[in-house]
């Protein structure tokens, strides 16, 4: 959220554009939470690996926990929904995505949808974005409008608040450094990931802010003034960290109080476990406006083994005749140009 803060104030282009997409989904997803049940959208992700030692070097095991959490997350398909307080189960949505490992990378080669890169740097600053870029000791980005870019460091620091778990960007922000990064202490169910953010939680909340969902208490800092612009999330002052007791009061919000156990709050991984449908209809409302280009990415169409060829299929004639001239030096030739023969050289 302080990168973000950064921009906004730093980016006039990326304060209109978020301006932009906060008006087209208010008006969006009202008819958004009206519509029929929509279609399951899938999502190809690429994981980016920046590894200092052997340890951040993470298992494709681990990578496949992560993705194995989101699909059940993004999918109402999470067992521990079950523990949803009463009365909000109700207000639980699904937001019906799937996510899958590229199997296509950016030059049409068959991928496993992870990059691996040794790196000098033993952390990573979100500040600089360094993680996001080849040139600064993490990995360039793959097209984000064909794919979710997921970075994978070992330590990732905030020049202000320190430690992250992960940080992400929201829509409308610049192409090179579109994704989520995230700590490998937070990254999955197994491996490197470490209790009490070891079941995958961190990956669903930062993902939640790149298809558009703000914090649940409005980020106002205890406030009770700011919003999440989602009408079924109760008004909550401050972030929940930890694992509350139901109901947690804040901002006059009884009876029922805090919706902390939502991804988009600050609880532990074991005591979040919801969206609501009001978040849903945000996320998918971003998924018809400024994240729409993922829909038609080809990165979970099989590579071809080989390649097509893409031969032009009329030469221009100028540049025929230059090629075959000084082939055949001065002598006359004649040759089919696509469309009929002609003589070439003579000159
Ligand atoms: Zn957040």
């Amino acid at each position: 959220m302080e990168q973000h803060t950064r921009m906004l104030e730093a980016e006039p282009v990326y304060r209109a554009n978020r301006l932009t997409i906060e008006r087209f989904s208010l008006e969006r997803a009202r008819v958004a939470l009206r519509a029929a049940a929509p279609r399951t959208i899938t999502i190809p992700v690429v994981v980016h690996v920046l590894h200092s030692t052997a340890a951040e070097n993470i298992s494709e095991e681990q990578v496949r926990s992560q993705i194995a959490v989101l699909n059940q997350d993004f999918q109402r398909k999470n067992p521990d929904r079950s523990q949803t307080p009463a009365p909000f189960r109700g207000a639980i949505g699904n937001p019906k995505v799937r996510f899958q490992l590229a199997v296509r990378d950016p030059n049409g080669s068959p991928t496993n949808g992870i990059t691996r890169t040794p790196t000098t740097k033993p952390q990573f600053d979100s500040g600089a974005n360094d993680i996001k870029f080849t040139a600064q000791g993490g990995r360039d980005a793959w097209p984000r409008d064909r794919y979710l870019n997921l970075w994978v460091g070992g330590t990732v620091v905030d020049p202000v608040v320190g430690a992250l778990l992960g940080y992400a960007q929201f829509p409308g922000g610049p192409a090179a450094t579109d994704g989520v990064v995230i700590a490998a202490t937070g990254f999955g169910t197994l491996g490197t990931a470490q209790a009490p953010f070891n079941k995958g939680r961190t990956a669903t909340h930062e993902i939640g802010h790149w298809l558009n969902l703000l914090h649940i208490w409005g980020d106002d800092n205890g406030g009770c003034q700011g919003s999440d612009n989602v009408a079924d999330t109760p008004n909550q002052a401050g972030p929940n960290s930890g694992c509350p007791s139901f109901p947690h009061r804040t901002c006059q919000n009884g009876p029922h109080g805090d919706m902390f156990m939502n991804y988009m709050d600050y609880t532990d991984d074991a005591c979040m476990f919801m969206f609501t449908k009001g978040q849903v209809a945000r996320m998918r409302t971003t998924l018809q406006g400024p994240r729409a280009t993922i829909l038609a990415s080809d990165a979970l169409a099989p590579a071809a083994r080989v390649a097509r060829l893409a031969l032009p299929t009329r030469a221009p004639k100028a540049s025929l005749a230059t090629l075959v001239g000084a082939e055949a030096g001065s002598q006359v030739t004649t040759v089919f140009d696509g469309a009929g023969w002609v003589q070439v050289g003579a000159r």
